[in-house]
């Protein structure tokens, strides 16, 4: 992969060598080449046109190219797992507060310039002659050897509040401490609200961006320390625990039944897609309950459950020992069938049946 990376981004420099364009690959991939980490997902940066990169990556490596936006841009999928993000070097003007920039074509110093932090905007030509020469126009270098935080100028949290979210995140990730005036900047935008301009939709992905990192509780308790969490739901209950989780999706299942009577209304509060929440109805319902579940619960709502109440009794979590057709043939009718099994379920919660043969005794006394 090491190899293969290099190898692609020499061909696309000599590609826009050919066409007379300037291209970088930046943000993420430039930071994490200059920590020793290789990554598969890599911004590249063109002062000029995009699209004869674009075609020469389908045409040569048979990529996919998705969703082509204004300015040129496009993510290309490589079949070797690589990720090329093609954006044109541009400058961004904050119409006002939070509100999505307007963008005009430029040169690559404003293309770092509107970057998010300072780690970030390290650019890396790709360019024949000057392959992976370092352009730090923004003390990038600094910040990622010495490891902090800065925002590019001061109004950066004002123009976009989701710099807030990221900010904890990557300081997380990294261990890295936000700078001194980032700092200060960031307690004054979280005084000013500036995080409740944004709509719904982008404070949830930014949530969700840092239920995806390895160290999701570290970067809630620095959100939680700079008052930001209230943003995504207020006084979120949140533990370490979260972190022996993987999945974005066991996470917020978590999460759902740490709030107690507000988790249903934390999930629907994240307007996620109903898939994606299914795991965290599962538990809910299986708490609020308070009986044995119809049917085996699954076993990832099981690991969620054992996680947040690991004195639950594994009889509590089994599913209920007879059917409705047991009931049946036991001569139970209608709507008696659903009322014995429920006295059933309740029972068998409390410890009081613990195999088959009590189930049908215990039906038997209801008769
Ligand atoms: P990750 O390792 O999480 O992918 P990344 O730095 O690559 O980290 P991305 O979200 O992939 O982050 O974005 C790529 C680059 O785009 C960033 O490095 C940053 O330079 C820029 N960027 C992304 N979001 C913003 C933003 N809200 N404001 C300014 N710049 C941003
Ligand atoms: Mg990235």
């Amino acid at each position: 992969m090491k190899m293969e990376y290099k190898l692609i981004l020499k061909a696309i420099g000599l590609e826009a060598e050919r066409a007379k364009v300037k291209a970088w690959a930046v943000g993420g991939f430039a930071r994490d080449r200059f920590i020793g980490k290789t990554t598969k997902d890599i911004d590249i940066c063109v002062e000029g046109d995009t699209h004869s990169l674009i075609d020469f990556c389908v045409k040569k490596y048979g990529a996919e190219a998705k969703c082509f936006k204004a300015f040129g841009t496009a993510r290309v999928n490589l079949a070797c797992g690589l990720k090329l993000d093609f954006v044109r070097c541009r400058a961004e003007l904050y119409p006002k507060p939070a509100a999505l920039p307007k963008v005009r074509p430029s040169g690559l110093k404003d293309d770092l310039m509107r970057r998010d932090f300072t780690c970030n905007a390290l650019a890396l030509s790709i360019m024949p002659g000057e392959f992976l020469k370092e352009y730090d126009l923004f003390n990038s270098r600094e910040a990622i050897s010495k490891g902090y935080i800065e925002v590019l100028h001061d109004k950066s949290f004002v123009d976009d509040p989701t710099r807030l979210f990221r900010a904890v995140r990557f300081s997380a990730r990294f261990g890295w401490p936000l700078g001194k005036n980032t700092e200060r900047l960031f307690r004054e935008a979280v005084r000013e609200k500036r995080a409740s301009l944004l709509s719904r939709q982008r404070i949830v992905n930014e949530f969700v961006k840092i239920l995806r990192e390895k160290c999701s509780y570290k970067a809630l308790k620095l959100a939680d320390k700079y008052g930001l969490l209230d943003f995504v739901f207020g006084n979120l209950k949140y533990g370490s625990k979260i972190d022996t989780l993987s999945t974005f999706e066991e996470k917020i299942a978590l999460l759902s039944l740490m709030q107690g009577e507000r988790g249903a209304d934390f999930v629907s509060s994240l307007l996620l897609p109903k898939e994606g929440t299914a795991l965290c109805f599962e538990v809910l319902k299986w708490r609020e309950a308070k009986a044995a579940p119809a049917k085996a619960l699954s076993k990832k709502a099981v690991k969620i459950l054992k996680l947040y109440k690991p004195a639950v009794e594994p009889f509590k979590l089994r599913p209920l020992l007879l059917k409705a057709e047991d009931a049946l043939a036991l001569g139970f009718k209608g709507g008696e069938i659903g009322s014995a099994l429920k006295k059933l379920a309740k029972a068998q919660y409390r410890g009081k049946i613990k195999n088959k043969r009590a189930a049908v005794s215990f039906l038997k006394t209801l008769k």
